[in-house]
């Protein structure tokens, strides 16, 4: 048996990671305020092309901040895509507000931006005009913004873009986090750029920026003593993980196109496989593909999806379903769904892939060998 693990998608690190976060550690600003914060905000407000961007504890924490920024509170429905983790949606739920989950369209894998007509239709006749709705940009590829946004220009929604994993993607030119309102970040251990927890929502709203950082912290107003006049969180980044992210950020580029290398490796290596498909890359944009998945067409191949991962785990390959949509999971039930049964599909045969950007080439032979080997016999059988 092959001991050395390889894992979906393993922390990374930059070598000046550990350097910055050194000099934070020797500079005693170990709390959530310090001179790496604010540069870490402002150098990733460049890299995204944002004018603002507020470091937080958590890429949740981003979404629950959004969303309050939207004024999204008890008795509001929150339009989101189905097919995704469920931070967004439980975000959602931490307003008052209720989930309505929207199906996906097979090209992006990403929210149908006809279902999310027909639910803003629907909501309009029933006098339920929803403040926000919230966009995943799965597995690293970011939704088909345009219509999208017409449709909240339309029907005046403010426009989330959960670009948890998409961080380095491209729509039509445009950075992924910056194709709504306010774009939210993660960096927590198996994302593009990872520090071991955190997150960042960006805008190019400064109002929503200064109130998104009051907020963060505690809503302490300005005063000798602590006054508060609202509720606030304990939601700010920590100055040594700001200063970890700063020295990520400097090999950002390199992970991006290693992920993207590696999606295009599996592509070519099962490009003549009959039943297994990958996930498809929109020509609306660039993908930062986070996870490459595959969807495996049993019938076509002779081997089940979850055949293909129980075989890579006894070879010690780390593969997993790709997410449950959120209208299937027990704590949704009985929420609202418009459509479902793409999401369904790709929930019943995709399986994600090691992906992370520290993967070699010879561990992706590996991973490639094992489910060829599986196929081979799998037909004999
Ligand atoms: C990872 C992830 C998040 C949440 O990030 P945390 O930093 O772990 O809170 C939100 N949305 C999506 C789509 C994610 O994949």
């Amino acid at each position: 048996m092959n001991t050395d693990r390889i894992f979906l998608s393993p922390p990374h690190m930059a070598p000046e990671a550990r350097d910055f976060l050194v000099r934070a550690y020797e500079s005693n600003w170990i709390a959530p305020v310090g001179p790496d914060l604010s540069a870490f905000e402002n150098e990733f407000a460049d890299y995204v092309g944002a004018k603002h961007a507020v470091a937080v504890s958590s890429g949740t924490a981003a979404l629950h901040l959004a969303l309050k920024l939207t004024g999204v509170g008890p008795g509001d429905v929150v339009p989101v895509s189905t097919m995704t983790f469920v931070a967004p949606a439980n975000a959602v739920c931490y307003t008052g507000a209720e989930p309505l989950f929207v199906d996906s369209e097979l090209t992006s894998w990403n929210m149908n931006p006809d279902l999310l007509r027909i639910a803003l239709e629907r909501l309009r006749n029933q006098g339920r005009s929803p403040k926000a709705i919230v966009v995943v940009d799965v597995f690293g590829q970011c939704a088909h913004y345009d219509p999208i946004r017409e449709l909240c220009h339309e029907f005046k929604v403010t426009l989330i873009e959960d670009a948890a994993e998409s961080l380095g993607a491209t729509y039509r030119g445009c950075n992924a986090g910056t194709l709504g309102d306010i774009g939210c970040f993660s960096f927590n251990g198996n994302k593009m750029m990872t520090i071991s927890s955190g997150g960042m929502l960006v805008t190019d709203n400064p109002y929503w920026a200064e109130k998104a950082r009051h907020w963060a912290t505690q809503a302490r107003d300005d005063a000798p003593h602590y006054e508060h006049s609202e509720i606030g969180f304990n939601y700010r980044m920590s100055n040594l993980l700001a200063a970890i992210g700063r020295g990520q950020l400097l090999s950002l580029d390199a992970r991006i196109a290693r992920r993207r290398e590696i999606y295009q490796w599996y592509n070519r290596r099962f490009a003549s496989a009959p039943g297994i498909e990958l996930i498809p890359e929109s020509e609306e944009g660039v993908s930062s593909c986070w996870l490459t998945c595959i969807l495996v067409d049993r019938a076509r191949l002779g081997v089940s999806r979850d055949e293909i991962r129980i075989a890579l785990d006894a070879e010690q390959i780390e593969s997993r379903p790709c997410w449950k949509p959120m209208h299937l999971q027990p704590v949704f039930a009985g929420m609202e769904v418009e459509g479902g049964s793409v999401a369904d599909l790709i929930f019943e045969r995709g399986l994600c892939l090691p992906s992370g950007s520290s993967l070699m080439d010879s561990q992706l032979e590996r991973i490639a060998g094992v489910i060829e080997r599986l196929v081979v016999s799998g037909t004999v059988r």
